[in-house]
């Protein structure tokens, strides 16, 4: 029989909390050559559910600085306009029993923390479990704030998965995150529930992106499991730091891409800056985007994380 190949479709998840800076797009050139290089589809999508952190102006930017770098896409979403489908998904859960309201304030959370837990999601020991019959009893026991659902985290919960980049990586989500949110309330899906349903929707085979999430992908692939969708591959990769070890941010300069643009850098510059880092062509070389589809591979990208310091 003949072999069927999956086509590929990998996709670019741009936060409009604020600019598009080096870090952002070094990330998505790697996301983006791995699907072109395969001739795979690239899906955009602009993940703005973070109120209020997300900026006024700062997706549309997001696109136009990256198609200036020279990236297309297929097709594009925005997250904000899919929340009826996000509540659809939590409403399938909670039918099934597998999630549950919860009353606990940050503050309770934060109190109810033993040993200290890594990155910045914060370990939930399932005090509201079993407590209310239901949304609208704990609704009234909270009034006038709301609660926010929780996935109720099986016992078992050892995830482990083989990442294209990092390599074996595994979890014990009941030990590490206990019973993660899913949703600020009905209507307020959180970052772990949209992820899921969208990767899903949009037939995402790969997800390429910064290794900061690594720790935040055992827990996706539960709640995967427990929607019934596909896990796709995943390939994270290392971040870019400052000269101080710390991820990319203000204090280490104007990073942003469109600062680049406006002080005259021809994108091929700035692409072959990012590409260099990669292992993909040499030091100062100037490399349009849509060249490296040719060049692209892992195998010569550091696995440490690029240090940056401003030319
Ligand atoms: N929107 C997220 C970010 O900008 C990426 C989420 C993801 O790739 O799953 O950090």
């Amino acid at each position: 029989m003949e072999e069927v190949l999956e086509e590929y479709v990998g996709r670019l998840a741009p936060s409009p909390t604020g600019a598009l800076h080096l870090g952002n797009a070094r990330t998505f050139m790697v996301a983006w050559l791995r699907a072109r290089s395969l001739g795979g589809k690239v899906v955009m999508r602009i993940e703005d559910l973070d109120h209020p952190r997300d900026k006024p102006g700062a997706a549309s930017q997001a696109l136009d600085d990256l198609r200036w770098l020279g990236f297309d896409w297929d097709e594009e979403f925005t997250q904000s306009r899919r929340r009826a489908i996000y509540r659809a998904a939590l409403d399938r859960l909670a039918a099934a029993g597998l999630c549950y309201p919860c009353v606990c304030s940050r503050r309770d959370v934060e109190a109810a923390q033993g040993a200290p837990h890594s990155g910045e999601q914060l370990f939930y020991p399932g005090v509201c479990r079993d407590r209310f019959a239901s949304w609208a009893d704990a609704a009234a026991a909270m009034a006038p704030r709301t609660p926010c659902w929780r996935f109720r985290t099986p016992p078992d919960a050892k995830v482990e998965f083989a990442d294209a980049f990092a390599g074996k990586f595994s979890q014990d989500v009941a030990a590490t995150l206990g019973d993660f949110p899913l949703a600020r309330d009905p209507d307020g899906a959180g970052y772990t529930l949209a992820v899921v349903v969208d990767d899903a929707a949009m037939g995402v085979t790969e997800v390429v992106r910064g290794d900061d999430l690594l720790p935040a992908t055992p827990a996706q692939i539960l709640l995967q499991r427990a929607l019934g969708l596909p896990t796709p591959r995943y390939c994270h990769v290392p971040l870019v730091v400052g000269q101080d070890g710390r991820r990319l941010a203000k204090r280490h300069g104007d990073t942003r891409i469109a600062s680049f643009r406006q002080a005259g850098w021809p994108p091929e510059k700035v692409v072959g800056m990012l590409a260099a880092s990669c292992g993909w062509c040499a030091e100062c070389e100037s490399m349009p985007l849509q060249e490296l589809i040719g060049r692209f591979t892992l195998a010569t990208m550091p696995h440490s994380p690029f240090v940056f310091k401003m030319p």
